[in-house]
């Protein structure tokens, strides 16, 4: 049963999402008192923007292949992810009255799909046990004394702190309120730091005008795209995908995003390998390209031979140079190995997360900051990314936990009333 801190000591949170109020419900629980900033008027807005399109809150998949969605986080986030895994998650759900449901791709999601019910619930929760919330506090880092200095609509705020954590988010969607903004307050510190680049999002490819008028705005259904890795190994995804102005964009997009976004150069385009048929073997089509098409177009054909047309048909022809529409084989290669020049990632701002931030070599395994003793960090703000489906909220969740069971064990080795001024 929640129940009132009972414990002198004060741990700040800053930052009102998954992974601080995470940790702020594991702090109260255990009888701290915890005082909550954040930037804005209300806390979570990520996370109710993140439950509008359907709340995917964790994935159903067996571990190994959950872990492996981390990349070259893999191992750190194994070591978070062990003390609260995806069932936990689940289970956690489940006592705040809400209901889980596992989707056809294997994704987990609220009964009704909604992230501010499960919100709401949570709150009450955490007031219940104490959390004091602050709105309106944009940290900004630390005053001579050591005490957290906040920007609040009444003037400056300089607070003490028997420890602090940051959970302060990733450089996406900064109008919900992660700005990446506390980057250089850390770097002045001397905290290791990866720059934030963008993660699941959408590239710019330079479509010719009459493409561009044609197909902005349409989805690309049912597509496999592939990537070829730094190793030569090749990540193959199967989805969908929307066609923009800009370029292109989508869940499937999204997946291959991280290596993609990687391979970029100022000087060279990544490319990015559409398969539009990826239902047929390539010599079921080669042999249907090779009926004879009497004086039917080669639209026509394509389309009664293989049903390819509408936008894939004009993303054929824009991906295409007029003499492979004379060759078979050529045609044939090109459906199922489209190659699309991506020229650069979209804005970090349009992109569902954000990859870099706080280096994991910058911190202990327990979250906290080998340069200020007493600060923890969790959430987004850390280098690691992973791919859409419950991956990303997965990991904010158990790094919050992390940090605040770190945040602990420092309190319960200092002598109580002691600030901490890192
Ligand atoms: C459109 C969209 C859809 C998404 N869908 C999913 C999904 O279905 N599944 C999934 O797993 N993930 C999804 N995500 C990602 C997920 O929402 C984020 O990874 C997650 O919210 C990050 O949690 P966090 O607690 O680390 O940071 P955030 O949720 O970003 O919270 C950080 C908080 O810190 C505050 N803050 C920042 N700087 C300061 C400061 N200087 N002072 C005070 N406060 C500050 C901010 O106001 C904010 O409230 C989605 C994201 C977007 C944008």
């Amino acid at each position: 049963m929640p129940h009132p801190a009972t414990d002198s000591r004060r741990i700040a949170i800053v930052g009102g999402g998954p992974a601080g109020l995470m940790a702020a419900e594991v702090l109260a629980l255990a009888g701290v008192q915890v005082d909550l900033y954040d930037a804005m008027p209300s806390v979570g807005r990520k996370f109710l923007l993140a439950g509008k399109g359907g709340m995917n809150i964790t994935h159903s998949e067996n571990i190994d292949g959950f872990l492996s969605r981390y990349g070259a986080r893999r191992n750190e986030i194994a070591a978070l992810l062990k003390a609260f895994t995806p069932d936990d998650l689940r289970a956690w759900i489940h006592g705040l009255g809400i209901d889980t449901f596992v989707g056809s791709s294997g994704r987990v999601f609220p009964a009704d799909m909604k992230a501010a019910p499960l919100l709401r619930a949570w709150l009450h929760r955490l007031r219940e046990a104490g959390v004091r919330f602050h709105m309106r506090h944009r940290w900004q880092g630390w005053d001579a004394d050591g005490r957290l200095r906040f920007a609040t609509p009444e003037g400056e705020v300089a607070v003490p702190s028997s420890a602090l954590i940051l959970a302060l988010g990733g450089g996406s969607w900064a109008r919900l309120g992660s700005d990446g903004a506390w980057m250089p307050l850390l770097q002045e510190r001397g905290v290791a730091l990866a720059p934030l680049r963008p993660s699941n999002c959408g590239f710019d490819v330079d479509w010719s005008e009459h493409f561009r008028s044609r197909a902005a705005g349409e989805p690309l259904k049912t597509v496999a795209a592939s990537v070829t890795l730094s190793d030569g190994s090749i990540l193959r995804r199967q989805g969908e995908c929307v066609i923009t102005d800009a370029g292109i964009e989508g869940g499937l997009i999204y997946a291959l995003s991280a290596p993609l976004r990687d391979a970029i150069t100022p000087s060279a385009p990544a490319t990015l390998h559409l398969d539009l048929l990826p239902d047929w073997t390539a010599a079921r089509l080669l042999s249907e390209l090779q009926h004879p098409r009497g004086a039917r177009s080669m639209s026509s054909h394509l389309q009664s031979r293989l049903r390819l047309k509408g936008v894939k048909a004009a993303l054929l022809r824009e991906c295409t140079g007029t003499e492979d529409f004379h060759d078979m084989h050529k045609l044939a290669q090109a459906i199922k190995h489209l190659p699309v020049s991506l020229r650069a990632a979209r804005p970090i701002d349009e992109a569902i997360s954000s990859a870099g931030g706080v280096l994991f070599e910058a911190m202990q395994n327990d979250l906290m900051l080998r340069r200020l003793p007493g600060v923890f960090c969790a959430g987004e703000m850390l280098d690691w990314e992973a791919p859409t489906g419950g991956y990303l909220l997965t990991a904010c969740f158990a790094s919050g936990r992390t940090a605040a069971q770190g945040a602990l064990r420092w309190l319960g080795e200092r002598p109580a009333g002691k600030e901490n001024t890192p």
